[in-house]
């Protein structure tokens, strides 16, 4: 589904991103972990073309992403992506949030919109929140907002980018429950995050960064109890 070569990103002339290689299949959920500062927010964000790489390929669908002429918003549609810090419109109510982009870029009318947007607000376990303001929500039920907000657009693959990082840890455990769940029910997910128990249980496959790269792509098994490379192990050393 998604097919990433030899990408690359640099700001200012430093290399962020170097000779990034990564095969993505549907229905797979990865989980990106790795030291801050190595690059993992910078590959999610090329992804979707919130960055412009620097050189390299990345195919969606087999649809060549970097081509000059690709849909940038229909790439974002397919691609939903889930942030640390939410991003709801705080003037707007909850289910606002959630209707308003079906409605502006799907073109779905208002009761259609609404009807799909309450489901999904359910499946998140906040039905009951859907004329409340973001204000009055926790972080973990905004966060929650924010994942019912990018499913209403009918993503082919969601991007988490530490999507329990700006939550107190009493919260932390409902978001993962609601991403679990996405996962038990097929959706193609890449997730980075420093959960490493969540990353262990509910991946198929594990990319560990360092360097600027995938440094080494295993099983949740093979990266978390065997390791093969030496930064790869030092760093599940010191986090275990
Ligand atoms: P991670 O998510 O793994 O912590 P990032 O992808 O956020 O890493 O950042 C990798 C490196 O790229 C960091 O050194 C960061 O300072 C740098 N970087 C990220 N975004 C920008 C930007 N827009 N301009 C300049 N440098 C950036
Ligand atoms: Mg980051």
């Amino acid at each position: 589904m998604i097919s990433v070569k030899h990408l690359a990103k640099s700001f200012d002339g430093l290399a962020v991103l170097s000779d990034v290689n990564a095969e993505i299949n549907a229905g797979e959920v990865i989980s990106v972990i790795g030291p801050s500062g190595t690059g993992k927010s910078t590959f999610l964000r090329c992804l979707n073309l919130l960055e412009r790489p620097s050189a390299g390929e990345i195919r969606i669908d087999g649809i060549d992403v970097l081509a000059p002429d690709t849909d940038v918003r229909l790439l974002r549609q397919k691609m939903g992506m889930v942030f640390q810090s939410f991003n709801l419109f705080s003037h707007l109510m909850v289910i606002e949030n959630v209707i308003l982009g079906p409605m502006h870029l799907l073109h779905l009318d208002r009761k259609t919109a609404v009807a799909r947007g309450m489901e999904l607000l359910d499946s998140v376990g906040l039905a009951a929140k859907a004329h409340a303001f973001p204000d009055e929500l926790s972080g973990g039920q905004k966060q929650r907002v924010a994942i019912a907000r990018t499913l209403a657009m009918k993503p082919e693959i969601v991007l988490f980018d530490e999507p329990t990082s700006a939550l107190d840890p009493t919260m932390v455990s409902e978001v993962l429950a609601v991403i679990r769940k996405l996962a038990s029910q097929g959706m193609t997910m890449m997730i980075v995050t420093h959960e490493m128990r969540f990353a262990r249980d509910v991946s198929s496959r594990i990319f560990y960064m360092d360097d600027g790269t995938i440094y080494e792509d295993g099983s949740p098994e093979q990266i978390f109890n065997h390791p093969k490379r030496e930064k790869t192990r030092a760093f599940i050393h010191k986090i275990s």
